[in-house]
């Protein structure tokens, strides 16, 4: 049986593109610019080819310019640095996404740190991960920033309560872990080494799972009425053949103890799009000195 509220990240991120849209709409009536996104793939892992395609398309539905650069798997580290020079320095082009992962040959620490901060949509520049960090002004990562909004659509305020994430990764764990603390939650990050992680996971009011294991995190580790937001993404085979996404929770035995859930699709998955629109909007209205948008 099912207690759970099930969290509608979908539907939720369909009203966040709506008021982007807006707010673009009013951008281009108003002051003449289009807000422009550039996203550049090297390579053609398969996955990465589906995220930017689906990028690309969401651009353009809330009326923006999406720019893709489609690269050689052996682009040559001077090549994409001179290539993200160039959309630096390009005043139409409001944000810039590389998409991860590199192959091996590239150092992406120096290829992101390459990005003009303001651009960096994605919010891993280092210093967007410092101002996030001292509670300044940034650019925050979209998969933490959709999961906050949930997370505040769902409780109001988060104050006082216990958070658990899991993973920590500098995509994901860490900066989750940042936005809980920022919204005064007491925050907990687990990681493979952490002991008895089942306990740790039981004095969670939130629970964020960000590991990257198909249905790792069981019903029997969720305090009753916790709240679970599942990043998780993988693609699992079906016993009767063929394939579908589950997320790091199992989703079934979850939904039984816990008060709330984020679904895989259609939970975080939509938001992180959601959320790379809303940056590239406030990017631009940066850019341009106009007031943000909310
Ligand atoms: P990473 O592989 O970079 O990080 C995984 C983290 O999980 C690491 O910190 C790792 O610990 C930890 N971990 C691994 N195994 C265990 C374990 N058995 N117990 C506890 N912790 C463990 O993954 P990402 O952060 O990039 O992504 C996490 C998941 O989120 C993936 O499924 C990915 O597909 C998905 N994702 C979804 C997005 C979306 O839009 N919804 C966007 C980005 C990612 P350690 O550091 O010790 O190795």
């Amino acid at each position: 049986t099912m207690t759970a509220t099930v969290i509608d990240g979908k539907a939720f991120a369909a009203k966040v593109r709506a008021e982007v849209a807006k707010g673009v709409a009013k951008l281009k009536e108003e002051q003449g610019i289009t807000p422009g996104l550039a996203v550049v793939l090297v390579g053609e892992d398969p996955a990465s080819q589906v995220y930017v395609r689906s990028k690309g398309k969401m651009t353009v539905e809330v009326g923006m310019n999406s720019i893709e650069h489609k690269l050689d798997v052996d682009t040559s580290e001077a090549d994409l640095l001179a290539l993200i020079a160039q959309l630096n320095s390009d005043p139409e082009i409001h944000g810039i996404l590389v998409q991860l992962p590199l192959p091996d040959h590239l150092d992406s620490d120096l290829v992101i740190n390459s990005i003009d901060p303001a651009k960096d949509v994605d919010g891993f520049h280092i210093s967007n991960v410092g101002l996030l960090g001292t509670g300044q002004k940034s650019m925050v990562p979209c998969t933490p920033l959709g999961s906050l909004m949930m997370l505040r659509d769902h409780h109001g305020s988060l104050s006082g309560m216990n958070a658990v994430v899991i993973g920590r990764s500098n995509i994901v764990g860490k900066p989750m872990a940042q936005l809980l603390l920022g919204d005064s939650c007491t925050v907990t990050i687990a990681h493979s080494r952490t002991k008895d992680l089942p306990d740790v996971v039981r004095q969670a009011d939130i629970v964020v799972a960000a590991v990257g294991r198909p249905q790792m995190v069981q019903g029997d580790w969720i305090k009753p009425g916790a709240t679970v937001i599942d990043v998780g993404i993988n693609r699992i085979e079906k016993p009767e053949g063929g394939t579908r996404l589950v997320g790091d929770a199992d989703y079934d035995s979850c939904a039984a103890v816990a008060g709330a859930i984020t679904p895989v699709p259609g939970g975080v998955g939509p938001m992180t799009i959601a959320c790379l629109l809303a940056n590239t909007l406030t990017a631009c209205c940066r850019a341009n000195g106009l007031s943000e948008p909310e």
